[in-house]
């Protein structure tokens, strides 16, 4: 076992610190992986803080991770020391169920084992994110990183790009739909750029006044602020397909009553809590109401090497590790322009 440097939660209501976790010597499958940087995503604070009421004391966590390999298992064909290389929220799954075998692990039947917070199937243990200078991962679930693009700004592709982009493929967004991404953080400005890329026209519904500029900029045609009622009356009966990223409670049946018939509306977004849903939202306009949870290992892939072609990155802020709990009360403002990183040099 090796002693690695970490930061880690040890309970809902104490900040993040520094901490020593133990990672495994690599296996003959396994790469090992020197953790250049690491993003920051709103499920991290959810776990940090037990919103979700599932948190493993201590919480190391971190699933937006890149970096150089710096050992490799006998068996390992994919890599070699030195190349550059992600893992998202998955580290492990049966690869046996429909699931795994469609290339769908985040739905594993026997449950796939998440980067933090998850359940070593080999009983060993839980698993701690890349809020450390270091990780060890089958090769099934480490990811090819183009060294085309900033390494610090492709970090967020690996939770907010496939979560993003995998649900547009899914629904098949593009040239002749009208899209609405819902509430722009770190996943919302990634599917912005997605969905512009592929062809839709976008609108961006947010509650934040001053990010209309910013939406612009990332491509958006259109911007709605939701909390003006002229506004939103606007867009009423309006989209083909709606991208929910909104983290805290907020009402579905008023953003449904934005979709024209047969429209979608993805949830991607975890508020905390239950939010009531009144069958009528739907019943009047055969409406769909979906959710969404990342994306599996090929599709990851399919994502990260899209975005290479496209030029596809994150809108970063890049952080110290002892700037954590900042970031955090930062994000839970909404200050976050689009995604914090944290320069794992500086742990
Ligand atoms: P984020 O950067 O904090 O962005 C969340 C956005 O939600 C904010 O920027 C804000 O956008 C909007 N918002 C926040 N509070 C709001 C409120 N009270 N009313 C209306 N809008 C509000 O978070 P993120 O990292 O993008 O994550 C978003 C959510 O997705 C989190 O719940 C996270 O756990 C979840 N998530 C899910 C998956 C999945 O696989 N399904 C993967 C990753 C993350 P505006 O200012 O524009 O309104
Ligand atoms: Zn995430
Ligand atoms: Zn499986």
């Amino acid at each position: 076992m090796n002693p690695t440097k970490a930061y880690a939660a040890h309970s809902a209501t104490t900040p993040l610190e520094p901490w020593t976790l133990e990672r495994r010597n690599p296996k003959p499958h396994d790469v090992a992986l020197e953790i250049l940087f690491c993003g920051v995503c709103h499920s991290d604070l959810h776990f940090a803080r037990n919103d979700w009421g599932m948190s493993i004391y201590p919480v190391v966590p971190g699933h937006e991770i890149v970096g150089r390999v710096t050992a490799v298992g006998a068996h390992v064909k994919k890599f070699k020391v030195g190349d550059l290389a992600g893992i998202g929220c998955l580290v492990d799954s049966c690869r046996e169920c429909d699931n795994c075998k469609d290339g769908l692990e985040q739905y594993c039947a026997e449950g796939a084992v998440f980067s933090y917070n998850g359940m070593e199937r080999d009983g060993s243990g839980v698993t701690y994110g890349g809020y450390s200078k270091s990780i060890v991962c089958h090769e099934d679930f480490v990811l090819k990183i183009s060294d085309k693009l900033p390494l610090d700004a492709v970090a967020p592709l690996l939770c907010a790009g496939i979560t993003t982009y995998s649900p547009l493929r899914h629904w098949k967004v593009g040239k002749g739909m009208k899209v609405g991404i819902l509430g722009l953080g770190g996943l919302g400005h990634m599917g912005v750029k997605f969905a512009v890329s592929m062809g839709a026209e976008v609108t961006m519904l947010s509650h934040s006044p001053s990010k209309q500029a910013d939406a612009q900029r990332l491509g958006a045609h259109k911007f709605v602020l939701t909390s003006d009622e002229a506004q939103a009356k606007s867009v009423m009966g309006y989209f083909d397909f709606i991208l929910d990223t909104v983290s805290a409670e907020h009402d579905y049946n008023f953003y449904l009553g934005m979709l024209r018939t047969n429209g979608k509306m993805v949830c991607v977004g975890v508020p905390p809590n239950p939010v009531p849903l009144h069958s009528m939202s739907l019943i009047f306009g055969r409406k769909s109401l979906g959710g969404s949870l990342i994306g599996g290992l090929p599709e990851t892939q399919e994502m990260l090497d899209y975005c290479a072609e496209h030029n596809i990155v994150s809108d970063i802020e890049l952080i110290r590790m002892d700037q954590i709990n900042e970031a955090y009360e930062r994000m839970l403002k909404g200050d976050v322009r689009y995604r914090f990183v944290i320069d794992m040099s500086t742990l």
